[in-house]
């Protein structure tokens, strides 16, 4: 809803669960630079919530550094579904990477949604999973080999154990390249990741890394090729992700950009989805012209005062 000129919040329907959440809700602000998007999860404190603040900020009242490319590969995103609908989302999407959510179902399921990713791709397109950490260690090496088999090639497993200790085991053990996100962005310094023997690969997410400046900064820091994913962001948000990925000094895997496709419904008429696979790399995010009938007066109480309390701790 329209609370201002300059002032909006909204809340979206996902056409899944996923994350474990039913409706994506955030504010969304304008400065002399354009507009940015406030969107920490529901669950996250305060202090967790101030890089969200920072990127929302830095993106209406800076603006981004200069791209060095003009368009970002993405890959589709395939949630717990049957092996029928993995193959029809990968199929449609255009895209020539694939990114499946594995771990939360038997090992039996993941493996067949993973064939039908594979045979929906073809043999030239790349197949990732991603954990989110639910694995111990030997779990995770069996599931992986299987998995590996059953993809016929895995890019990379994103993410498998929770620890730092335990990736680095799970990579001594297996052949498929490890990639860090939680542990990128929970640690307190993201070179530890590296350093420890940890991952292959750093995912990284503009918005809770605190903007594109200070996620450059950490891509530096710790060493390692970068997949650039979104934080669940509307078009507004995802913009500064598609900027990161834009002025990258190098990007060398399909990013995970495009879940645009999760949500019922988006804040701008120019929404940021992928054609043929690729996302556009924009100056600015898009104009929210779109927000009405997206949120009710509660929420945006909710918000107003979130933003207040998070404004106050990030000028602390
Ligand atoms: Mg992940």
């Amino acid at each position: 809803m329209r609370l201002n000129r300059h002032v909006h919040v909204y809340s979206i329907p996902m056409r899944a669960r996923f994350r474990g959440i039913t409706e994506r809700t955030g504010l969304l602000i304008e400065g002399p630079a354009g507009w940015g998007e406030f969107c920490p999860f529901e669950e996250y404190d305060d202090e967790e919530s101030a890089p969200w603040l920072a990127c929302a900020l830095e993106a209406a009242n800076e603006g981004w550094p200069a791209p060095v490319r003009s368009r970002i590969p993405v890959n589709c995103t395939v949630p717990v579904v049957s092996p029928e609908r993995a193959h029809e989302i990968v199929a449609r999407s255009g895209c020539s990477t694939a990114k499946v959510k594995v771990a939360e179902s038997a090992l039996a399921e993941d493996c067949a949604r993973l064939e039908a990713v594979r045979d929906a791709l073809g043999p030239r397109g790349h197949v990732r999973v991603d954990a989110n950490a639910l694995w111990d260690v030997d779990t995770a090496v069996t599931a992986i080999r299987a998995m590996d088999r059953a993809a016929g090639g895995l890019q990379y497993v994103e993410q498998p154990c929770r620890t730092l200790d335990e990736l680095a085991a799970v990579r001594r053990k297996v052949s498929v390249p490890i990639a860090a996100d939680e542990s990128i962005r929970k640690a307190e310094d993201p070179l530890k990741v590296a350093v420890a023997g940890a991952a292959d690969i750093a995912v990284i997410k503009v918005a809770p890394l605190g903007g594109v400046r200070r996620a450059l900064e950490v891509a530096e820091a710790c060493g390692l090729p970068c997949v650039v994913s979104s934080a669940l962001e509307t078009s507004v948000g995802m913009a500064a992700g598609v900027a990161l990925a834009a002025a990258l000094p190098e990007l060398g895997h399909a990013c995970g950009l495009a879940t645009l496709s999760l949500f019922e419904g988006d804040v701008t008429s120019d929404s940021l989805v992928p054609v043929d696979g690729y996302l556009p790399v924009l100056t600015k995010a898009p104009v929210p012209d779109r927000v009405e009938g997206f949120g009710s007066d509660v929420l945006a109480k909710a918000w107003i005062s979130r933003y207040d309390r998070v404004l106050a701790q990030l000028s602390r």
